[in-house]
């Protein structure tokens, strides 16, 4: 970026401008397989500085179409959401005060940590349900922008089912708080003469006009991050039209995010589990619908691969429990030890989480599932208190623990988020797996929301060997073939980014994908904001910046 841009921008807001090399370096990393340098690493102060951010790169575009806005949070993101080669917006340092709690509302601010924003919730006895895995390193500006989604969904959903508002910078560096509107509400919104305006204007008659083809667009999976979420926008019954549907999930491709208003729900306290061992995949249909009526919270599982690496590495995995921790996981593992030694390990262990607050009801609904799955004859066995923890703590730790243990090989995350109807995954999984041990560089688990139908498959290679950079697009697309086949989402939680944005039209077809860029050209016609990432990517572009040296993620607040 030009020198004395550099220095105008650096003049006209309060925040800190960075351009050394080691900040740069370290924000042209996230989560995923990629590497994008930024030009530039701005942390804005305040709202004011967000706004002035905006009109300096509005302002300077038509002379400097490179320039452009990317937000970011945590820099988690999986498929390289938050990395972008002009202007990187980190809302880590000053963005993170605490949030404010009226009622069930919380309002917070993007660069607040999930972690320190569950401590403020549950002094309230408050939860918010939908908080992703990397809920010790994520914040809340990505939570919201990638609609993520965790253990919990399968009972609460997601992130878009909890945001209530948004306070966000347009394009034109106008502030713009978007909430559900009634008819009236939304006749007031489409008479002002703003940027705001217009965007109603526009995107009333873009969904109006194509309502039938949205609706039957909605991908029907339990959970979906892929793409704009326009079928979501309208409820003809109620006349809501609600921009925030859009918004969340949208990965700032729209504008930047500078405060939402999130619901949460009551904590409960108490929790039951059950685990059951599966010798084979075959009864796995009938055992999801034997759980999944008994609605449980969660509803998790992982394959004999991620068990058997883990047993492999249990002297570091049961560190994380302490001594006692240690000795309580040796003998819950011993008969899995076994197993292993005489190769009889189960092909996938499924947990089921049953949470609320009445404990009989609980204990009688283990009972009941225990019941129904008699006549299936799957090992069952039950895993209350501590000994539940070692369960958890495979399902939770084992990407973790594998990325940090096998040496020279890096995760790659790239086929890591694909949902089906969970029904199918007996026949959809082993198709999946087939095509990854083709190539046998990979090393592979499987892991995932089983009752949702969402997997993460997420392989460790050595990113260097040329024959894994160039298995990676053959792979992607074998398996998105597969996907679109039973009609899955690419992308259950992790978002597009660059790695998924390509294989969009795949999923939804031209007229949708056509759609999609007409939003993006409503809400940002000068392509402002996170450029490649929903619209217009290339995976040309992704595999050119796949990351050759690797340290995971080292980023964040300066
Ligand atoms: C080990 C691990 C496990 C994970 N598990 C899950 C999981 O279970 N579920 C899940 O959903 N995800 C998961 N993820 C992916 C990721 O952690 C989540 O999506 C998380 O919510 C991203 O938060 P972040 O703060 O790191 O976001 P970032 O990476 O900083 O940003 C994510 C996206 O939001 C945009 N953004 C951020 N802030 C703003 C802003 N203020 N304005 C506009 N746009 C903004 C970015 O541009 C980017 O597109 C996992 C990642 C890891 C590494």
């Amino acid at each position: 970026m030009d020198q004395n841009l550099i220095e105008e921008l650096n003049k006209s807001i309060s925040g800190d401008v960075y351009t050394d090399d080691e900040t740069l370096t370290t924000y042209s990393h996230d989560a995923s397989l990629f590497e994008v340098k930024p030009q530039v690493v701005v942390f804005p102060k305040d709202d004011s500085d967000v706004v002035k951010l905006v009109k300096f790169v509005a302002m300077h575009k038509k002379d400097h179409p490179e320039l452009s806005l990317t937000g970011r949070a945590a820099g988690t993101d999986m498929g390289g959401g938050s990395i972008n080669d002009s202007i990187s917006v980190a809302f880590g340092k000053y963005f993170n005060r605490m949030p404010t709690i009226h009622g069930n509302i919380a309002s917070v601010q993007p660069g607040v940590f999930y972690r320190d924003f569950e401590k403020e919730t549950l002094k309230q006895n408050l939860i918010f349900p939908s908080y992703p895995a990397s809920r010790e390193l994520c914040a809340m500006g990505g939570i919201v922008n990638n609609n993520s989604g965790g253990e919990k969904s399968l009972r609460y959903g997601k992130t878009e089912r909890y945001v209530r508002k948004v306070k966000v910078v347009l394009a034109d560096g106008s502030v713009a708080e978007l909430r559900p509107l009634n008819k009236e509400e939304l006749e007031e919104k489409m008479k002002l003469k703003t940027l705001e305006g217009e965007i109603y204007r526009k995107m009333h008659k873009l969904i109006t006009e194509n309502y039938d083809l949205l609706q039957k667009a909605k991908p029907h999976v339990s959970k979906n991050s892929a793409g704009y979420f326009l079928w979501n926008v309208y409820d003809k019954e109620t006349g809501i039209f609600d921009l925030t549907k859009l918004w969340v999930g949208a990965q700032g491709t729209l504008g930047l995010l500078l405060e939402a208003d999130i619901e949460l729900v009551p904590t409960n306290h108490h929790r039951e589990m059950e685990i059951i061992f599966l010798k084979d995949l075959s009864h796995l249909g009938l055992i999801i619908d034997a759980v999944l009526p008994l609605k449980p919270e969660s509803f998790e599982s992982y394959d004999d691969n991620t068990l058997s690496l883990s047993l492999r590495f249990f002297p570091e995995f049961a560190q994380k429990l302490g001594i006692m921790g240690l000795l309580l996981s040796g003998i819950a593992f011993l008969p899995a030890f076994l197993q292993l030694l005489t190769g009889h390990l189960p092909k996938l262990i499924l947990q089921v989480d049953f949470t609320g607050n009445d404990p009989d009801e609980l204990k009688q609904k283990i009972a009941k599932l225990r019941e129904k799955l008699k006549p299936l004859h799957p090992t069952t066995k039950i895993a209350i208190d501590d000994k539940e923890k070692q369960y958890w703590l495979i399902r939770r730790e084992s990407f973790n623990l594998l990325r940090n243990k096998i040496r020279n090989k890096h995760t790659a995350p790239f086929i890591d988020d694909f949902v089906i109807d969970p029904h199918l995954m007996g026949e959809v999984v082993p198709q999946i797996t087939r095509i990854l041990k083709r190539h046998p560089q990979f090393i592979f688990t499987v892991a995932g929301h089983v009752g949702d139908g969402n997997f993460h498959i997420i392989p460790l290679v050595d990113i260097k060997n040329k024959k894994v950079r160039e298995a990676i697009p053959v792979i992607s697309d074998q398996v998105y073939k597969i996907i679109h086949k039973y009609h899955g989402s690419i992308t259950g939680e992790h978002n597009d980014g660059l790695i998924r944005t390509p294989y969009l039209r795949e999923m939804y077809g031209p007229d949708i994908v056509h759609l999609f860029e007409k939003t993006k050209e409503i809400f940002d016609p000068q392509s402002i904001f996170n450029p490649r990432k929903k619209v217009h990517g290339s995976l040309q572009y992704a595999m050119d910046h796949i990351r050759t040296n690797w340290n995971f993620i080292n980023t964040n607040v300066k």
